[in-house]
């Protein structure tokens, strides 16, 4: 007995070392074993004990529901063709608030939404769906979805779009980013954010059937993570996006860290459910005084001094969105010039002196071009496909955008530069090829393992 408690004292030590990018099968046997070995074994950390109702979702009992590994994208269209040519199988996008505010009367939006799913499943593909923001719920339904007395009706609706949408999703993701401080509205919290995810995923977990259901984060946070704990054990997957040489500082290995270290946490398998790269945004000195002199400001000290005024001239999108998330006229100036500075210039985390600066992915020759967005998807996705706790990914996105969805600006390229193809859908750019050519791999290899 002892020298069986070592044995998997000494796995569980290689498996936190080296997290899931090294795991071989028997370490992932091993790992499933472990709450039994908890019981045996002297670590105090391993001897609390574990209730019956947390399941075992290994990697390849995922693998087994979505029919193997998961190549996917966001915001598609309906060009089935080309979607396949890439070798794309999962498609991802957001499930409308499904009644009107009488409750009972079904949105059109969501009818759209259902046919959209039956189309693209009738030609053979998944469909990654997302369920309604907690501002959907207070903006259409008109009640607080953090309110404890409106709990009951929050399970009744998501209960309902799995049922209603089941022969035509394949995978559901509760709510989005709801890490994300400008997604949680009306919640004040993160803790009001993981009870609202954990108490559908609690609702969803007997019904769900052959449907992978999990949430997503933007970013790696283990404060957030903790704080979805406890709602764990009714995830069949966790979900990372990730934006590193975007919107984030970092590295191509930075991704590989995340994923790792999310692993490490909790024990699920992981999808990437965002990843990308602008292929446009590096705006001059001159560009950036140019934006300001649009508003007749010679310098950013002006405009925030002016910043009230200033916020009234800006692209309707924009100014809603500064005045939604903050009240307070005294934070405008900071949401401005720091939170959405990127989207004010026009650049991808690039411009000096904020919080953004030093983005490098130098060592790997990627720059915020057509080219180095191929090179990013070219090099990235065979480093992702090693780890093996990885079930899959999204790619952000399959097409270009003619103005920002964060800003309004046509000239931001944030949120309009991701796509595969340009904002007409005609033409391929250069990473439609990367990505084509790397899953094409990852399937080759997929066949071999
Ligand atoms: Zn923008």
């Amino acid at each position: 007995m002892k020298r069986i408690v070592a044995l998997l004292l000494a796995v569980i030590l290689i498996v936190s070392l080296v997290g899931c990018g090294n795991q071989t099968e028997n370490e992932e046997e091993s790992d499933e074993n472990t709450e039994e070995g908890a019981e045996v074994n002297n670590n105090p950390q391993d001897t609390k004990p574990k209730t019956d109702a947390e399941p075992k979702t290994a990697v390849d009992l995922i693998l087994e529901k979505t029919g193997g590994k998961i190549y996917g994208v966001c915001h598609p269209n309906e060009n089935y063709m080309r979607l396949k040519d890439v070798g794309l199988g999962w498609v991802r996008f957001d499930i409308p608030y499904p009644y009107e505010a009488d409750g009972r009367t079904i949105r059109s939006e969501y009818t759209q939404f259902k046919n959209r799913a039956r189309e693209y499943t009738k030609n053979k593909f998944k469909v990654m769906a997302i369920t309604p923001y907690p501002k959907d719920f207070m903006d259409i339904g008109g009640y607080d979805p953090g309110d404890s007395a409106n709990a009951a009706r929050v399970r009744e609706i998501v209960v309902f779009l799995i049922n209603d949408l089941r022969d035509v999703i394949a995978g559901m993701q509760i709510s989005n980013e709801l890490n994300h401080t400008g997604h949680i509205r009306p919640f004040t919290t993160l803790q009001q954010s993981a009870d609202f995810i954990g108490l559908q995923a609690k609702a969803l977990y007997d019904v769900r059937g052959d449907i992978i259901v999990g949430y997503n984060s933007a970013g790696y946070s283990e404060s957030w993570t903790n704080l979805m704990k406890p709602y764990l054990k009714y995830m069949d997957y966790v979900a990372l996006d990730l934006y590193y040489g975007t919107y984030d500082n970092g590295t191509l290995q930075n991704y590989v860290n995340d994923i790792n270290k999310l692993y490490r946490l909790v024990n699920k398998p992981i999808l990437m459910a965002e990843f990308g790269y602008a292929s446009k945004g590096s705006p001059t000195a001159e560009d950036r005084a140019a934006k300001l002199a649009r508003y007749g400001y010679a310098s950013e000290a002006e405009a925030r001094a002016d910043i009230v005024n200033l916020v009234e001239q800006l692209p309707n999108t924009f100014k809603t969105l500064i005045k939604t998330n903050y009240p307070n006229t005294a934070d405008w100036a900071n949401a401005v010039f720091v939170t959405y500075a990127n989207h004010f210039y026009g650049y991808n985390k690039r411009i000096p002196a904020d919080s953004w600066i030093d983005v490098d992915l130098a060592e790997e020759n990627i720059t915020h071009d057509e080219e180095g967005q191929a090179n990013y998807f070219r090099q990235l996705i065979p480093l992702l496909m090693e780890q093996k706790c990885l079930i899959g990914f999204f790619i952000y996105c399959w097409k270009d955008r003619t103005w920002c969805l964060t800003c309004g600006y046509d000239d931001c390229p944030n949120e309009t530069s991701w796509g595969l193809v340009d904002d007409s859908g005609n033409r391929k750019k250069p990473s439609y090829y990367a990505v084509k050519e790397a899953i094409a791999a990852c399937k080759e290899q997929d066949a071999v393992t």
